[in-house]
C-alpha cells in the first residue's frame, strides 16, 4: 500500500541518495545500499519533509558517513520530520539550503539544482527540491514531489531540462507533469516511484496517457520493483522491462483507436429482437418471438441485461 520515493545514484566510488522512502523502508535502504559496498554517500538530498520521502532518512543518516546533506528550508511538524532533525544534530551535520543554479560534482557526473526557486508556498510538494543530473551526454532530471507551480517557475528561469530520464513529479499524479513542462523535459525514459494499489489513485491516467502519447517508455515501481537505470554516458540502458502501453488511453496511435471504434460501431449495426415480457435476446425469425418482436441493437440488448437465447444463439 504504500509509495515512496528512494533513489540512490552510484558513480565509481561516489554515490548519492535522493530520498529515503517511507519510515518503514528505512532498514531495507541502509542494508541495500550497503550490499553495494558503499559506506559513504557524498550528497544526501531529502527533497520535502513528507514521509514518504524523509521517511527512512534518519535511519540512512545513522548507518552511513555523509558529504553533503540538502534540504529546502521548509518546517514541517510531523514526528517523522522531527526524529530527522534530531538525528541531523546528533550526528552533527549541517543542513545545505538548495540554492537554484549551483553545480555539484559527484565522480565524473554533475548536478544542478533547480528549484525550489521561492521561499514560501502552499504546498508542501513545491519545496522539493528537483535537480538535474548529467553523465557523458546522458541526463536525468529528478522532481521529487514538485507540482505545477513549481514546474512552472522552473520553466520561466528558463534552465535547460531536456532530460534522457524523467523521474515524474509526486507518483504520477495530475498535479505535475503539465504539459509544457513535459515537452521542455522531452523524455525517452520515465520512471514512476508508485505504490501499488495506493490510496491515492497515483498515477494519474491523464499523466499517463500524456507520456504514451510522446511515446515515453515508462517504468513503474509498482510493476518492475527496484528500477536501475545505468549510463555508459552516450545510452541509458534498464534492468527492467518498461510499462506495456495502454493502447485505450493512447491517443496517440489513431489506427488503434480508430479500429476500435469501427468494431463498435459494427456491433451497433447488428440488429437483434427482445420480447416485451422476457430476459433473452433473439435472432430474427426465432419462435420465441411469436407474441412480441422488439428490434433493439445488440450492445444495447447487452447493455440492458439481456442474455442470448440458448435457441436461436444470436451474435454476442
Ligand atoms: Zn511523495
Ligand atoms: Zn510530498
Amino acid at each position: 500500500m504504500w509509495q515512496g520515493d528512494c533513489i540512490l545514484i552510484e558513480d565509481g566510488s561516489s554515490a548519492m541518495l535522493i530520498d529515503a522512502g517511507n519510515p518503514e523502508n528505512g532498514p531495507d535502504i541502509v542494508s541495500y545500499i550497503k550490499k553495494l559496498g558503499i559506506n559513504r554517500l557524498d550528497f544526501v538530498i531529502a527533497t520535502h519533509p513528507h514521509a514518504d520521502h524523509i521517511g527512512g532518512m534518519a535511519d540512512v543518516i545513522n548507518a552511513f558517513d555523509i558529504g553533503k546533506l540538502i534540504m529546502p528550508k521548509v518546517e514541517h511538524t510531523t514526528r517523522t520530520f522531527e526524529n530527522l532533525l534530531l538525528t541531523i544534530r546528533n550526528k552533527g551535520l549541517k543542513i545545505t539550503a538548495p540554492v537554484p543554479g549551483t553545480e555539484y560534482r559527484l565522480g565524473n557526473t554533475s548536478f544542478t539544482i533547480l528549484a525550489p526557486n521561492s521561499s514560501s508556498y502552499k504546498n508542501l510538494n513545491d519545496y522539493s527540491v528537483v535537480v538535474r543530473l548529467t553523465y557523458g551526454s546522458t541526463s536525468f532530471l529528478f522532481t521529487g514531489d514538485a507540482e505545477q507551480t513549481s514546474e512552472k517557475e522552473i520553466l520561466a528561469k528558463g534552465y535547460n531540462i531536456k532530460s534522457d530520464v524523467l523521474k515524474v513529479g509526486h507518483h504520477g499524479s495530475k498535479t505535475s507533469t503539465t504539459t509544457r513542462f513535459l515537452d521542455a523535459v522531452s523524455p525517452r525514459y520515465a520512471v514512476m516511484c508508485v505504490g501499488a494499489n495506493n490510496q491515492y489513485g497515483h498515477p494519474a491516467p491523464e499523466t499517463l496517457s500524456k507520456l504514451a502519447e510522446r511515446g515515453i517508455k515508462v517504468y513503474r515501481t509498482d510493476e518492475a520493483g527496484t528500477i536501475i537505470a545505468t549510463s555508459d554516458g552516450k545510452s541509458i540502458s534498464f534492468n527492467k522491462q518498461p510499462s506495456p502501453v495502454n493502447t485505450s488511453t493512447n491517443t496517440g496511435s489513431t489506427t488503434v483507436s480508430d479500429t476500435k471504434n469501427n468494431q463498435n460501431d459494427t456491433r451497433d449495426d447488428i440488429t437483434v429482437y427482445i420480447t416485451k415480457t422476457g430476459s433473452k435476446y433473439h435472432r430474427e425469425g426465432c419462435s420465441s418471438l411469436r407474441t412480441s418482436s422488439i428490434p433493439i441493437s445488440l450492445s444495447e440488448a447487452k447493455q440492458r441485461g439481456y442474455e442470448p437465447c440458448k435457441i436461436c444463439k444470436p451474435p454476442q
